[in-house]
């Protein structure tokens, strides 16, 4: 530990936004890195306390308490405080394949779990990370690195999100002959058509894409696997497999109206508009736009929110998020202890731009949608609500109406963001693999074997819709796992 009273003499400084009320007129990320002295300071906050629960990756309660992919925190954290950063980007490399996309968009369980968190604000883990990588770039540390000696293995990987992505780098380090396939028009997943550009700039995904490229890796663009390319072929070509689709089956709200125009899965409305962005600025406007329309979110949770940074930028009239729910304790309450991942209310950026706008957070809390009324043309205009109370019923906890709190909501564009069902079923069953009692690639954590010899399973495919860092632990842990398989033993982490 580089400076022992850090923490006791620097506040947490956060970096940089651009004002909401001015970012939402363009689509760049709106947070600028700290100067190298702040940077500096805030790794000094680190204690480097012995048992640093910031890098475990456990789940408590179900949720990460720490970095699932165990990110060598306070070593990193001292190394930027003593300015050696190419040593900083080393130890983070050794984790991370990708801390470019994690240092912007995950929700960082390692600051919740931060031992100074128990009394003060964390350590800004979160942005020293992104600063580091960043940094990284711009020196150009970051460089192509094509592994030495090739095996002759060949891997078909299926689906290029974070854990695709990380599953060849891995494997492609490890010397095999990777090829990944994606039935999108562009690499990335979620990262490049689900996650909008102000949050994680597509030349950013782009980038890490064109190095993996340039270390060996191929890529095959819109080409669904099981349609577009038969699966026995695939079986044939390759010597292993690691499924890597994704669960983007989103959770439909099957109530009366919901065949009106006007009404779309949060996904169509978000693919769509960073489609038409990258492809034209939006100038073919081939994607729905907000502008000028009253609109509802439902759901309250991170697509929700990016539904609402996408819907200001387009020029919204209003903005409503609904949000079944109670609103989040502003601390944690006494069930949610340290080092759990905190539970409390976030003013995240799309409700902090959609207050800076209109004048207060868009989310309405406990309320629940009962129908969808359209106009003679048979488009959407307005949503029929009930305000709900969660009661205890047999020992479950269910939402109960509550009479006489019936309003109406005004809208002509409805995003339905009430999160997803798992994996769509065609890819496996023509693989035969198993699934498990939710719909997902049935595979062991840290084996990621599914039934079928040779071919693995990682990512939202076999743990559900998840976090980008979750889908990068399960890219390598596939990668280790399919290189023993191919190999009878492993050097990859
Ligand atoms: C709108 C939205 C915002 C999010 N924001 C965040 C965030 O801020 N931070 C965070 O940590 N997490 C976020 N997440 C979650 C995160 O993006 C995912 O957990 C992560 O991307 C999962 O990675 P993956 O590689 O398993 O799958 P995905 O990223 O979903 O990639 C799967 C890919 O497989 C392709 N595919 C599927 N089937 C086939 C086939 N048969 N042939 C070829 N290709 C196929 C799909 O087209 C897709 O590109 C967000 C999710 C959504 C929906
Ligand atoms: S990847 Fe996420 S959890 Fe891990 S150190 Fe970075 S911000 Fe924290």
């Amino acid at each position: 530990m580089g400076k022992p009273t850090g923490f006791l003499e620097y506040p947490r400084e956060l970096p940089l936004v651009q004002p909401p009320a001015e970012r939402i007129h363009n689509w760049l990320e709106f947070h600028e890195h700290a100067d190298e002295n702040t940077l500096r300071t805030q790794g000094a906050r680190c204690m480097d306390c012995g048992v640093p629960f910031c890098h475990t990756g456990s789940l408590i309660e179900g949720m990460a308490a720490g970095c699932p992919i165990n990110n060598l925190i306070p070593e990193w954290n001292d190394l930027v405080y003593r300015g050696l950063w190419r040593e900083a980007l080393e130890r983070l490399h050794k984790t991370n394949n990708f801390p470019e996309f994690t240092g912007r968009v995950c929700p960082a369980p390692c600051e919740g779990s931060c031992v100074l968190g128990i009394h003060s604000p964390p350590v800004t883990i979160k942005s020293i990370e992104c600063a580091i990588v960043d940094k990284g770039f711009e020196e150009g540390w970051i460089v192509p690195e094509p592994p030495a000696v090739r095996t002759g293995k060949k891997v078909a990987v299926v689906g290029s999100g974070p854990a695709g992505l990380a599953a060849a780098a891995q494997l492609n380090r490890a010397g095999h002959w990777v090829t990944v396939f994606e039935r999108a028009d562009r690499i990335g997943g979620l990262l490049m058509y689900g996650i909008p550009n102000m949050k994680l700039d597509k030349r950013i995904v782009q980038r890490r894409v064109d190095l993996l490229k340039a270390e060996g890796v191929a890529f095959v663009t819109n080409c669904e696997v099981g349609k577009d390319y038969p699966v026995e072929k695939l079986r044939k070509l390759f010597d292993a497999i690691i499924l890597c689709g994704g669960a983007t089956k989103p959770r439909d709200l099957p109530i009366e109206g919901r065949q009106l125009a006007g009404i779309h899965f949060a996904m169509e409305f978000l693919h769509a508009n960073t489609k038409s962005l990258l492809d034209s600025n939006h100038a073919d406007g081939a994607y729905i736009s907000a502008k000028g329309k009253d609109v509802v979110v439902i759901g309250g949770g991170d697509t929700g929110t990016d539904c609402v940074g996408t819907a200001l930028r387009h020029g919204c009239k209003s903005l409503v998020q609904f949000e079944i729910l109670p609103m989040p304790p502003l601390t944690r309450a006494p069930d949610n202890p340290w080092p759990q991942w905190p539970k409390v209310y976030k003013l995240d950026y799309g409700q902090e731009e959609a207050a800076a706008i209109f004048g207060k957070d868009p989310r309405e809390y406990l309320i629940q949608t009962k129908k969808f009324v359209g106009d003679a043309k048979g488009h959407v205009k307005e949503l029929h609500t009930v305000r709900v109370e969660w009661v205890k019923d047999n020992g479950r906890t269910i939402p109960r109406e509550v009479p006489g709190s019936e309003r109406v909501f005004p809208a002509q564009l409805v995003l339905l963001a009430l999160g997803f069902l798992g994996p769509e079923s065609q890819l496996l069953d023509q693989l035969g693999v198993e699934k498990d009692p939710r719909s997902n690639a049935k595979a062991e954590h840290g084996k990621f074997a599914t039934n079928v010899p040779g071919v693995f399973a990682a990512g939202d495919m076999r743990r559900g819709q998840s976090l980008v860092v979750w889908a990068i632990n399960e890219g390598r842990g596939a990668a280790r796992e399919c290189d023993r398989y191919l190999m009878g033993d492993t050097q990859l982490p």
